[in-house]
Formats: structure tokens, C-alpha cells, sequence
């Protein structure tokens, strides 16, 4: 079958991805790395043309382990013009001490179920949207940069199908606290890409002064089919983890965080420019590995990069 180029869906030129494996993938690993081996990894990984890195968490050490030395990863940050370090933080606690860490960027969550927020945050949403926003005014009268994640924006584990509406109001919410950029994340990994596109039109539709940021997971396979279908929709921002790290809640060994490199060769295969050297990142992968001490879920450390890619 022929189709002539102009019937093809034009995408995206160029996308922007964050790099989340020092905080979301680490997070699920049973090894604790030590602050020196994740500041070798950071540098690596600041090394490869990333411009925005998660590297740490300000959450109750007792309730995430791994991230417990975040203030320190902080304060040793190698320092490269062009590149965002943030956290997260779930509190008021918590965002203060990122701003004393002096953090560039802070990230707000919550979940878009009562389920998972109560499990995650061990409070309601009504209580976690009264959290964010007073977060909001401390970091904004710091004038410091935040952004916002709603979690399980997909699909919950625990409620199943979150009503578009409901997401969508949550959404408007967060925005009128004057984040620079929401992420939507698919925290189980149960998007499909027409879940994406129905998700994706909406959110345009409803507040087209906004772009969306995407946080996929590949619990089922469908991660970078998630991506096309947002690519498809204008969408050009997304969340990945170095090697595919990261757990999923409800499903210990499926795959967790969509795989930064396998993600990065498929969009230079397709002539989307990302600005990362794909080769470089696959060295930090490796390092990765060296570091865990076992194989990762990420494809392209296992197939390599197909002959016609060179960056
Ligand atoms: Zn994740």
C-alpha cells in the first residue's frame, strides 16, 4: 500500500523529556544506593544533553528510604548551564526543605482517586488540595519555581476508571495555583493511547493556554504506543526513566516508568529531535546496571541502536 506523505499525522519536531530515574526509578529499587553512586549517575546522566533531571524527594525517609540522603544528592548537584534539577515534595514540611536545599524546581502531587491519594498521601484530596495550595504560597512567595503531578490520571488501581470530568476538575485546580506546567501521570500504567487522546483533546479544549506534560509507565507494554498517540495530539513533553526503573504499585515485577533510551531512539528514529546523545545515555544505563546489580526492563540496552542513528 502507498499513502502519500501529506495523509500522515504531522508530529512534533522537537520533545522535552525529564529525566525521572534518580527519584522515581530508585524509589522502587530494594538496593540503597550510596549518595556518591547516584551523584556518579546524576553527572552521567547531566553529561548526555538532559536538560531536566528529578533527583531526589523530600518525603518522610522512614516512608521512602532511598531518597533519604536527598538533601545531601542536593547539595552536591554538578552545576551545568541548561539543566533543571527538581524534587518532589508532599508537604509544607517537605517544601521547605527543598527550598533550603536550594533545589531549582519543586514538584506538588496528589492522585485524581480518593484510593490512591489516601494511600500515597495518607489524606484525602480535599485535604491534599488545601496542602498544595498553601505549598503553592510558600514557594511562590519565595519566588521559586513549582510544578504539579496528578497521579493515576488514567486509571486507579484500586478505583479502576477515573471520570474524565474528575480529572479534568483537579486539573483546573492545580493550574489556578500558578504552576508553570501540570503533568498528568499514568502512575499504574493502564493508559491506551485512545485514552490518551481522549484525555489529551479534552485538557486542550478546556485550558488551551496550557501544555500538557506526560508521566507514562509501561506496566502493560503500552508505553511508547502512549507516546505516539500523544505526539499525534501536539503533546511534547514527557516523564521517562533511565533503563525503564521503577515499579509498578500493584504488579511487583511488571515494568514500571517508560525507558528513557528506548524512548529517546524510537523519537531520533522518527526525526524528533530531543538534543540528548542517545549513545552517552546508553552509558549511563549501563552504569546503572553496574550499579543494581542486575539487568534492567529497558529494550535498547539489549538490541542496541539501529545503524542509522547516530545521536
Ligand atoms: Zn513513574
Amino acid at each position: 500500500m502507498t499513502v502519500a506523505s501529506g495523509a500522515l499525522p504531522r508530529l512534533p519536531r522537537r520533545v522535552s523529556i525529564r529525566e525521572v530515574g534518580p527519584r522515581d526509578g530508585l524509589q522502587n529499587e530494594a538496593i540503597i544506593l550510596a549518595t556518591d553512586d547516584k551523584l556518579r549517575l546524576i553527572n552521567a546522566l547531566a553529561a548526555t544533553g538532559l536538560t531536566w533531571i528529578e533527583v531526589g524527594s523530600f518525603v518522610h525517609p522512614q516512608r521512602v528510604p532511598q531518597m533519604a540522603d536527598t538533601a545531601m544528592v542536593c547539595a552536591r548537584l554538578p552545576r551545568r548551564s541548561g539543566i533543571t534539577y527538581s524534587v518532589i515534595a508532599p508537604n509544607v514540611t517537605g517544601a521547605r526543605r527543598a527550598l533550603e536545599a536550594g533545589i531549582d524546581s519543586v514538584e506538588v502531587f496528589l492522585s485524581a482517586s480518593e484510593s490512591h491519594n489516601q494511600r500515597n498521601l495518607n489524606m484525602d484530596i480535599a485535604q491534599s488540595l488545601r496542602t498544595v495550595t498553601a505549598m503553592a504560597a510558600l514557594l511562590r512567595e519565595a519566588g521559586h519555581p513549582f510544578q504539579a503531578t496528578l497521579s493515576v490520571a488514567f486509571g486507579c488501581p484500586f478505583e479502576g476508571a477515573v471520570p474524565l470530568e474528575r480529572v479534568l476538575e483537579l486539573c483546573g485546580h492545580l493550574l489556578d495555583l500558578g504552576i508553570a506546567q501540570l503533568t498528568l501521570a499514568d502512575t499504574a500504567g493502564m493508559a491506551h493511547p485512545r485514552l490518551i487522546q481522549q484525555l489529551g483533546w479534552a485538557f486542550h479544549e478546556r485550558f488551551p493556554r496550557h501544555r500538557l506534560r506526560l508521566h507514562l509507565h509501561n506496566a502493560h507494554g503500552a508505553g511508547l504506543a502512549n507516546v505516539l498517540a500523544a505526539l499525534q495530539i501536539g503533546v511534547t513533553a514527557f516523564d521517562s526513566s533511565i533503563g525503564g526503573i521503577g515499579g509498578c504499585p500493584i504488579a511487583p515485577g511488571a515494568p514500571g516508568n517508560l525507558c528513557t533510551e528506548d524512548l529517546v531512539h524510537m523519537l531520533h528514529a522518527m526525526d524528533i529531535d530531543t538534543g540528548i546523545d542517545l549513545h552517552a545515555l546508553i552509558d549511563c544505563t549501563r552504569m546503572l546496571e553496574h550499579l543494581l546489580g542486575r539487568e534492567v526492563p529497558g529494550q535498547t540496552i539489549k538490541a542496541g541502536v539501529c545503524t542509522h542513528l547516530t545521536g
